[in-house]
């Protein structure tokens, strides 16, 4: 599943070709994504220039001149450069024409991504209750430790809570808590303020490090698959239940957290 990294990455990769460029044409091959693509997307769209291209928590903001679309890529779904007139394999729902000769080509296989069109996305229902970034300032761990006081809840899913701070999948959640020496078990409330402020910047080191990572891909946004390099940083603890703990050796355990496969290491997590 694409990730904030990925997210971003794409949208690294996809602005350059998309920002000042005039949009001729919209085909939308399938509506049925997440939730329907608008039937007027192409009217909306169609003669506007892209003006920017952004991303908040996973949604990307695709701003015309009038209006945005929302997009986000679900579970399977990508973003690419194509050739104009590129016939569409299965799959390869939306072609956002422009004049440049490209086209930017939506595909999903699992059709769980989105295509939204809104005139005020910051304020859309999907976006409006979301966290801060978690590589901005209004990110840190004085907030984990004001918002977590109180909570009984394990701090895994706390720190994975949209609201509590957005983009913080599976994968960096369970590193960032293995970095900071933190049992992903442990109660929410009662995980010290010194622990937070150490967990806030393993957050954002894993995340950091994976954005840089997909860095090194972004060629592969024009006429490749479009499919961002799934960070081949070093994992320590995400996939390896079992497995002996590289730092120390002890075998890693495998829990259900939030229904979530959480693995942490049982003498280097506290
Ligand atoms: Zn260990």
């Amino acid at each position: 599943m694409p990730e904030l990294p990925e997210v971003e990455t794409t949208r690294r990769g996809i602005a350059p070709h998309l920002v000042g460029q005039r949009v001729s044409r919209v085909v939308v091959r399938d509506r049925r994504l997440r939730w329907p693509i608008p039937e007027d997307l192409d009217v909306r769209l169609s003669g506007q220039r892209i003006v920017s291209v952004e991303r908040r928590a996973k949604y990307l903001l695709i701003n015309a001149e009038v209006g945005t679309l929302i997009s986000h890529l679900g579970m399977s779904g990508n973003l690419r450069l194509v050739e104009l007139g590129l016939p569409a394999a299965k799959h390869e729902h939306v072609d956002i024409e422009l004049e440049s000769g490209l086209m930017l080509r939506y595909t999903d296989p699992r059709r769980f991504g989105a295509m939204l069109w809104s005139l005020d996305p910051l304020s859309h229902e999907l976006l409006l209750r979301l966290g801060p970034e978690p590589l901005t300032d209004l990110f840190d761990g004085e907030r984990l430790f004001q918002l977590s006081r109180g909570r009984s809840m394990a701090v895994k899913p706390f720190i994975m809570d949209n609201a509590v701070v957005v983009g913080v999948g599976n994968i960096y959640a369970t590193e960032a808590l293995f970095a900071a020496g933190i049992d992903p078990r442990r109660e929410a409330g009662g995980i010290s303020r010194a622990r937070y402020l150490k967990l806030a910047i393993e957050i954002k080191r894993v995340l950091a490090a994976a954005i840089e990572q997909g860095g090194t891909t972004l060629r592969d946004f024009i006429g490749g698959d479009g499919q961002p390099g799934y960070f081949q940083q070093e994992l320590f603890v995400y996939g390896r239940g079992g497995q002996p703990c590289k730092l120390c050796g002890t075998a890693l355990r495998e829990v259900k957290l939030g229904q979530r496969a959480s693995v942490f290491c049982p003498r280097c997590q506290r």
